[in-house]
Order: structure tokens, then C-alpha cells, then sequence
């Protein structure tokens, strides 16, 4: 049964389940408990030889390049395998790639679980760039894509598996539309033809534990909550089984892919304090989503805690929280110029792509949208809201100014 918000928020505090992290954050990426005489932070370090006593210790420690030792600066360094034990434990997995960007998390997970001859399906909703990374470049390997509908049932599903269907990816929620996807189907989808199910799971960190909903390899932009500052471009993908380890870390060693320790060092520093930003990002987030859906100007709010939103009992079943990014649409009759300029004349949104960050954003997501299937979202003039840490009381002011300058009927 369909539930109001208010009935939903009494049944699941919006922004509590980050206190179950706030412990594990605190502490996680310090190897010394800080009762040494040494600093509270790890130290970064720099390099790209790494140096041996003798040459058969170099080989022996080469053999270990499986298991987060120093090799080489592109095999990794300590301050990234450090983030790639705190990574694997917040996702629930065994072991953590880091890479260079989000967007190369996408990219490397990909490379590492497929072959030319395969066939991939990704989901209508996916993040714009691994999209065109699929269509442009895998098309170039012979990796042939289809999209499937989001929320496809097992049915529908059905019809868009092939023999040699390789990889199902999944992004719940979808990029801009944020339509929430069933996991547990797509696994057993995917493990029922030998497939692996990939998810980019960077809305639902923390929130939505990947491997105990049947995934294979998990990925996360560190770009978003993680770094939290809008300073960092960093990625990492997870996995659980040791033979996906061997194929992922094989395929980041052979590309090449890795984080600089500078980066990674932000990054340990900005999960210190994820879960009191996600905690307040996530309440005020939904407090804006439900004023924002009993506003006149506007049609619709996509947010998975609100009953409204496309496969919001996939949100109820699955996740633990929510975090604070999500999407509205206006009503009817409200051009596309007119949001802009409301858009332009909002105070304390910036505007701008990327989310996770301490400031509040909006961003246009209607008018360039790719999408082979329907589901009517947007129909209208739409955009996207990150909610940052500023006070909810000024943030819902700004927009309501905003707001009644758009003059609905
Ligand atoms: C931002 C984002 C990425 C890419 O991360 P970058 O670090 O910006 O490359 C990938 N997937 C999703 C869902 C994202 O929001």
C-alpha cells in the first residue's frame, strides 16, 4: 500500500541510518590508534619507484601487486590502498580498486568484465558519460549495448538477454529520472546466464549495501560524499569473489589506472566527517522534496523516499537511507526559458554539475536527455537539486522566491 510522506517519514527517520556509520567513519584509514607519538593523519606519501634491498625482494614483492602491496607508484600507493580498505568495508565487499575518476571506475569495471563478442545491457537511466563510453568506444571492441528500461520486470528483462550477455549494469537511482531498480531481480537475471551484474552505486553509499543484494561489482564516484568538497576527481570499484579481484586488478595494472596520494589523502579526510554531512544533507533533502511536492509550480519531485517516485519500494525494501540529491519537474505551461531564469536567479544554488559537495546546486536535466524508452520523466521543464549544508529554512526561502517568480495559473 501507497503511503503518504508524512506516514513514511515516522517509519523511517530520513538521515539516522548515517549514524550507524559515524563510529566506523571516525576511525576507519588509521592504521595507528594515535598513541605512538605520531600525527592523528597519516602522512602522504609521494613516489613512483619504490626501492628494495635486494633484487629477489623486488620480485618477491612484484608477486604481491594482487594484494594492495607497494610495487610501483601505478600499482598504488599507501594513503590509496589505506582509502581501498575503508572503501571495501563501507561497501561490504573484500576488495577495492581505486582509480583515477568516477567516471573511470565505469570505465576500468567495464574493461575488466568484458570481451569483444559480448553483449552488455545498460539501463535507459545511466550516468551520460558511461553511456557514450559504451556506445562510442566498447561499439569499437565489439562490444555490442542495448538499454533496457530501468524498472523492465523479469519478463521484459528476458527479452533484452542474449547468449552471450556478459554484463548487466545498473545505477539506482538513474542519473537525472532517479527511478529505483529492482537489484535482487538483476542479479538473479544476470547469475542465471553466468553474467555479472555491475552497479554504480555512488547515490547509495553507505545507504544501499551492494553484495548483500546479490551484485558483483560495485561502483562508487569518491567525487561525491566521500570527498564532500567539491576538491577531488576520484573513483573506486568493489568487488567480493576472489577471481573478480584477480580480473579487476589485472585490468587496472594493465590500464594503468590508479589514484594520486593527494587525492586519496582529501578523500580519507572528507569520509572522517560523511556521515554528519549525509545526516543533515539527507533530512533536508527530503524536508525540501515534500515541500517542494505540495508546491502549485511544480508536477512531480523524483526523490526514492517519497512514494511518488518510480520504484520507490524498491527504495523501502533495499536501502537504509537516503542521501540528498534529486530531481524536480515543473508544471505544466512552465517553459524551459522560464526555469532557467528562475534557475539563475536562485541565491544560494550554485549552478553546476557534480553532487556530495558541503553547497547546494541545481542543474537544468530537461532539454538534453538521451533516452531510448519513454517513462514520461521529463515531460516538462525539470531540474536537479544537490542539497548542500547550508540551513534548510534558507535554502526553502531561496527557492520559494524562485519559485513565485515562475507565476503559475
Ligand atoms: C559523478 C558521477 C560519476 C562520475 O564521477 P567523476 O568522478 O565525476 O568522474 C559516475 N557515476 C555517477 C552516478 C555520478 O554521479
Amino acid at each position: 500500500m501507497e503511503k503518504t510522506p508524512s506516514s513514511e517519514s515516522s517509519e523511517r527517520i530520513i538521515g539516522a541510518g548515517w549514524q550507524k556509520l559515524a563510529t566506523f567513519l571516525t576511525h576507519a584509514g588509521r592504521q595507528k590508534p594515535g598513541r605512538d607519538g605520531s600525527f592523528v593523519n597519516p602522512p602522504i606519501e609521494r613516489g613512483s619507484t619504490v626501492v628494495f634491498p635486494t633484487v629477489a625482494d623486488m620480485e618477491a614483492q612484484g608477486a604481491r601487486a594482487y594484494e594492495h602491496e607497494l610495487v610501483y607508484g601505478a600499482m598504488g600507493n599507501p594513503v590509496q590502498h589505506e582509502l581501498e580498505r575503508v572503501i571495501a568495508a563501507l561497501e561490504g565487499g573484500q576488495h577495492t580498486q581505486v582509480v583515477n575518476s568516477g567516471l573511470a571506475a565505469c570505465t576500468v569495471a567495464l574493461l575488466a568484465f568484458l570481451k569483444g563478442g559480448d553483449h552488455l545491457l545498460l539501463p535507459d537511466s545511466v550516468y551520460g558519460p558511461t553511456r557514450r563510453f559504451a556506445v562510442n568506444f566498447l561499439a569499437r571492441f565489439g562490444v555490442e549495448t542495448s538499454f533496457y528500461p530501468p524498472r523492465a520486470n523479469e519478463a521484459e528483462l528476458r527479452a533484452y538477454m542474449k547468449p552471450h550477455t556478459a554484463v548487466i549494469f545498473a545505477e539506482s537511482p538513474g542519473s537525472h529520472t532517479f527511478e529505483v531498480q529492482d537489484i535482487p531481480l538483476l542479479a538473479r537475471m544476470a547469475h542465471g546466464v553466468g553474467a555479472r551484474l555491475l552497479l554504480d552505486n555512488t547515490w547509495g553509499i553507505g545507504a544501499f549495501q551492494p553484495f548483500t543484494h546479490g551484485v558483483d561489482v560495485s561502483i562508487q564516484a569518491l567525487t561525491k560524499y566521500p570527498a564532500g568538497h567539491a576538491d577531488v576527481i576520484l573513483g573506486a570499484i568493489t568487488v567480493q569473489k576472489p577471481e573478480d579481484w584477480r580480473a579487476l586488478r589485472r585490468a587496472a595494472i594493465e590500464l594503468g589506472a590508479c589514484g594520486a596520494p593527494d587525492e586519496c589523502w582529501l578523500t580519507l579526510r572528507g569520509l572522517k566527517t560523511m556521515a554528519v554531512r549525509l545526516a543533515q544533507q539527507a533530512r533536508s533533502a527530503y524536508a525540501l522534496a515534500q515541500w517542494l511536492e505540495s508546491r502549485p509550480e511544480v508536477a512531480c519531485v523524483r526523490h526514492p523516499a517519497l512514494p511518488s517516485c518510480p520504484g520507490h519500494a524498491f527504495w523501502k525494501r533495499d536501502f537504509q537511507d537516503a542521501s540528498g540529491l534529486f530531481g524536480v519537474e515543473l508544471a505544466a505551461g512552465i517553459t524551459q526559458e522560464a526555469m532557467i531564469a528562475m534557475l539563475d536567479g536562485l541565491k544560494l544554488f550554485s549552478i553546476g554539475a557534480s553532487w556530495g559537495g558541503y553547497e547546494s546546486l541545481v542543474l537544468p536535466t530537461s532539454g538534453g536527455l538521451t533516452r531510448h524508452h519513454e517513462e514520461g520523466f521529463p515531460s516538462g521543464a525539470a531540474f536537479r537539486i544537490q542539497v548542500g549544508l547550508e540551513a534548510v529554512e534558507d535554502l526553502q526561502a531561496d527557492l520559494a522566491r524562485g519559485l513565485a517568480g515562475l507565476a503559475v495559473k
